[in-house]
């Protein structure tokens, strides 16, 4: 993969631009203060309301959505994608000038063509791999988030500079911005969130069940599972050392137990053909159709996902796990 860092990266392309930052939510924020502090000249467009307030808190010039699009350059679209579209398509397309750039830190609404701009406009993603508020707090300790950049649409022949310019503008160069296709930034995150993300869940409910039911107090259970932080302390460890390396911190009677019963798991098959599942139904465009439809009739079977979760008793066992563990991990 080719990678860029700071010496790759041109921060004099946005110069003569100003940046408009649409949405000033966690990573608007993040994005607009970083820029600023990188000597870009960035506006906000949001609605009046609280995001508003703390944007000009933060003493940012605040405008309406359609003011910032007619004065920016470059657009960031920083809202959250299941409203992207409606505000492009109500608010924004008919605005868009020939030169314009719009970069998005998510490449779904344009991948699936649930946002199809017009050809005269540079179509750039810049999508920082941490939260906004570690995009933020990286970048005021010295370093910055790691980032996806990619180009859909090259109008002026500058898309790539200008993804690179706003890369290095929110610190992401410091660590290293790799460049992908929308296409692919929008699959793996899909998948990690379909294909990875429920087997861990359900994984770890059935060990939660498992050792209820075999007489072990819940709030223990849960201390053990994930309340401790230990969890995702090794999770950090992984990312710093290594995904097996990091085994060394444990000792060797639990590297042994893990690495051996991961060999006896029966299922492996099972869980590959989910996972090849997963990607298909992104892939395929259904996963999209199906979460289009759901969003359209007004989140039937999300409501319902979220009232048996919030129902499972492993939020009591947690409730009961807090009145007795009183410092929850950092
Ligand atoms: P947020 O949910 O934090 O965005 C909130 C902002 O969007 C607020 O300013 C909110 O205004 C505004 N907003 C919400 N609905 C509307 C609407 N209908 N019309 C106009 N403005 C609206 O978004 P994120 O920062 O989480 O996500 C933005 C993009 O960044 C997405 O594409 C996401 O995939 C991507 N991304 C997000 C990451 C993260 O840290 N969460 C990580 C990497 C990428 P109000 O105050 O009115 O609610």
């Amino acid at each position: 993969m080719q990678a860029y860092y700071d010496a790759d990266a041109d921060l004099t392309v946005l110069q003569e631009r100003t940046v408009g930052i649409i949405g000033y939510g966690n990573q608007g924020r993040a994005q607009a203060l970083n820029l600023r502090d990188s000597g870009v000249r960035v506006i906000i467009g949001c609605l009046r309301d609280e995001s508003a307030r703390q944007a000009e808190a933060d003493q940012f010039s605040v405008l309406s959505i359609p003011q910032a699009v007619e004065r920016a350059d470059v657009l960031a679209l920083l809202i959250p994608d299941e409203v992207q579209r409606q505000v492009y398509q109500e608010t924004i397309a008919r605005r868009l000038r020939p030169g314009q750039t719009l970069d998005f830190a998510h490449g779904y609404n344009i991948h699936f063509r649930l946002i199809v701009p017009p050809p005269e406009v540079d179509v750039i993603m810049v999508a920082p791999r941490m939260i906004g508020t570690m995009v933020r707090e990286s970048y005021l300790a010295g370093g910055g988030a790691p980032a996806f950049v990619a180009v859909a649409q090259d109008a002026s022949g500058k898309a790539l500079a200008t993804a690179l310019a706003l890369a290095r503008g929110i610190g992401a160069t410091r660590a290293g911005a790799l460049l992908t296709t929308f296409a692919q930034e929008t699959e793996l995150d899909l998948f990690q969130e379909q294909g990875l993300w429920p087997l861990l869940i359900r994984t770890m409910l059935m060990a939660y069940e498992v050792l209820t039911d075999r007489g072990f107090p819940p709030e223990m259970v849960a201390l053990e599972m994930y309340g401790s932080g230990e969890g995702a302390e090794i999770f950090r460890e992984m990312a710093r050392q290594g995904f097996f390396r990091q085994m060394r911190l444990h000792s060797q009677t639990s590297q042994y137990g893990t690495l051996s019963r991961a060999q006896q798991i029966p299922f492996l098959a099972q869980m590959r053909s989910f996972m090849e599942r997963a990607l298909s139904s992104v892939r395929d465009g259904s996963f999209v159709e199906e979460w289009r439809k759901e969003q359209a009739e007004g989140y039937p079977r999300f409501r319902e996902l979220r009232a048996q979760a919030q129902a499972h008793p492993l939020n009591r066992a947690e409730e009961a796990m807090w009145q007795l563990v009183k410092q929850r991990p950092a």
